[in-house]
């Protein structure tokens, strides 16, 4: 059974501002998530170390978004998310 199937996946979009590398013009940014919700119940034919693996999930979500595009017109700079932080414990 894949990690997966424990939970339920819904995606999300988070307002997060960011300065831009190049030209130091702070945006707000829609970044966008996916939200992993746990199950209320393991799918059939779940083995123990499944049941053991849920018992311990917890919600979680990752980030899909990497790359931003800076939106000052004389910019348009391509640059990296910042924050490396992609897996965030809810
Ligand atoms: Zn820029």
């Amino acid at each position: 059974m894949d990690e997966r199937d424990y939970y339920t996946e819904r995606q999300e979009t988070k307002t997060t501002t960011y300065v831009c590398p190049k030209c130091r013009q702070s945006y707000e940014f829609g970044i966008k998530w996916l939200r992993r919700t746990r199950k209320k119940e393991l799918p059939r034919g779940a083995s123990e170390l499944d049941r053991a693996k849920f018992a311990k999930a917890r919600d979680y979500m990752v980030r899909i978004d990497d790359m931003l595009y800076c939106p000052n017109p004389r910019c348009r700079s391509r640059f990296e998310i910042p924050n490396s932080q992609t897996v965030v414990f809810v």
